[in-house]
């Protein structure tokens, strides 16, 4: 995490920290990385004393490039108009397709503690005439944006071409327009029928002001021209956008040459990997953001971006696995080491700080935040399966005191979230149905060796009953060390014996889940009847 606070140490002066989304469609977890990022750079800049200002931006006068979210009869008419024109698929009172999309990704935001000081709108800008110099100059300068094109991406527009989009007068497309003259007032466009593949113009041409929101520049210019209007300082941007010759070059190049501006400070960042694949919104693959918030609370969302550097891919497989588990484990683990605890394995430099930077608020009380008694997860998803079992109570036995107000908190999210891993993601073994009505049937495959481990494992409780999931699996561990039976094995033996089957969750927190005086019986139980029925058949 030194990262970011290194980047807020070499900086001077305030700062203005920009991001900004097309809302195209559905967002997908993986598109909150650069949120996050952003938001912890401005939590950087403010704790150096740097004044900061963070501002997020919404592309909404990009053309509707994707059919998938509209009805057949509104392809036509909707695809290739801004998305700001374009009306709300889902009618729940926004008022464009924009609005909507963009409402839902700034609902996950704020959920995640990403409170930009500014959201704008570039629908708004326009027509205010904040961007009209931006396309003045776009325009005096055509020669030069056409031969940035070419030296910095290799892309060559024909000699007639001029960076600005009109909005069609006519049939209101703006990505179906061609601008090919500039008389110093107005520009000549023509909006054409194909002149790109995934919209059709409807033949309109003439001479037209462009500014007051009658044009817009394209995205490479626009994206240049924000940095000037709200004095940009740092922009964190995807990989795709900062490869050699890709969206930042050029958009740097714009910035000192056309707008004569030196361009942000660029922090580029990897993507998030589900499942193996790149989140793509437009492929629409992965996890929409706001489910995977539905099962990942904030804190150990921010925490899957930021623990590695942003240069860092991350994987990230929810489906079937104990990714989630795993995550909250981690992220425990973080919190006890901040606390000053000792904790099993290595744990990476500026833990603290990977910590501090995952908490909600910015401003909450570090080290009460580390002591706070959470419960493992994987120990509450076994718990919130078993019938008649007072959660809180069990809670707070192990940990020997009363959870406080915010301990209880922690627990209300936490059992949410397990709840919302086993629909969503938990693997079978994850998944529990103890069998309380006797014995069962599979147990009868246990072999002499698996006996010997449950009887030695019942009378190790008699003089040392263990008290948690950590002192269960230790239990499990000595007795099968005892009797010589692979670990593996004994907590086959164990499934069987509770579960009817040979695969589970950890053992030690399952017995730990359960009733003692109903484990110590179901042991016994076990054992013996194993013992009498191969004794019978002997
Ligand atoms: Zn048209």
């Amino acid at each position: 995490m030194d990262w970011a606070d290194e980047l807020a140490s070499r900086v001077s002066g305030p700062q203005v920290v920009n991001d900004s989304k097309t809302p195209s469609g559905t967002v997908h977890v993986g598109s909150l990385r650069g949120p996050v990022i952003l938001d912890v750079i401005a939590r950087a800049l403010r704790a150096n004393g740097r004044e900061t200002t963070l501002l997020y931006g919404v592309d909404d006068m990009d053309p509707m490039d994707a059919q998938a979210l509209l009805t057949p009869d509104a392809i036509d008419r909707e695809m290739g108009r801004p998305l700001a024109n374009v009306p709300d698929p889902a009618g729940d009172c926004h008022t464009s397709y924009a609005r909507h999309f963009a409402g839902v990704f700034i609902d996950v935001f704020a959920g995640l503690g990403i409170n930009p000081d500014r959201y704008y709108w570039m629908s708004d800008i326009y027509p205010t005439g904040a961007m009209d110099p931006y396309i003045r100059l776009a325009l005096d300068r055509a020669a030069l944006v056409r031969e940035i094109y070419r030296r910095v991406a290799n892309v060559q527009h024909p000699d007639t071409w001029h960076p600005v989009g009109v909005v069609c007068p006519t049939c209101g497309k703006v990505g179906t327009t061609i601008v090919t003259d500039w008389d110093g007032d107005r520009v000549f466009f023509e909006c054409r029928a194909d002149l790109v593949t995934w919209a059709r113009g409807c033949g309109s041409s003439g001479w037209i002001s462009p500014f007051g929101g009658a044009a817009k520049l394209p995205w490479n210019l626009e994206w240049a021209a924000q940095w000037s209007l709200f004095g940009v300082t740092i922009e964190p941007g995807g990989k795709d956008l900062s490869t050699a010759g890709g969206s930042r070059d050029r958009s740097d190049a714009i910035a000192r040459e056309v707008f004569e501006r030196e361009p942000p400070l660029n922090v580029p960042y990897e993507f998030l990997n589900i499942g193996g694949k790149k989140m793509s919104t437009s492929k629409g693959r992965g996890a929409a953001a706001h489910t995977i918030a539905e099962v990942i609370p904030p804190e150990q969302l921010r925490f899957l971006f930021l623990r590695p550097r942003p240069n860092q891919a991350i994987e990230f497989d929810p489906d079937g696995t104990d990714a989630v588990p795993r995550l909250f484990d981690e992220f425990d683990r973080f919190a006890a080491a901040t606390a000053g605890r000792e904790v099993k394995g290595e744990i990476p430099p500026g833990y603290d700080a990977t910590f501090r930077y995952s908490l909600l608020d910015p401003n909450a009380d570090l080290m009460a935040e580390a002591w706070a008694f959470r419960p493992a997860f994987a120990h509450l998803a076994l718990l919130v399966q078993i019938p008649g079992v007072d959660v809180a109570a069990r809670i707070e036995a192990e940990k020997g005191s009363q959870l406080n107000e915010r301990e209880r908190a922690i627990l209300v999210e936490r059992v949410a979230a397990a709840r919302a891993w086993l629909e969503a993601y938990a693997p079978d073994r994850a998944r529990l149905a103890v069998r309380h009505d006797g014995l069962p049937p599979e147990i009868d495959a246990l072999e002499a060796d698996q006996r010997a481990f449950l009887a030695a494992l019942v009378a190790a409780l008699a003089t040392d009953p263990p008290t948690g999931g950590d002192a269960w699996q230790s239990a499990i561990f000595a007795a099968a060390t005892a009797t010589d039976l692979p670990p593996g094995r004994a907590f086959a033996a164990l499934y069987l014996a509770f579960l009817g089957r040979t695969n589970g969750p950890r053992a030690g927190w399952l017995l730990a889940s359960l009733e003692p005086g109903f484990v110590l019986g179901r042991l016994r139980e076990a054992a013996e009847a194993s013992a009498t029925k191969v004794g019978g058949s002997a």
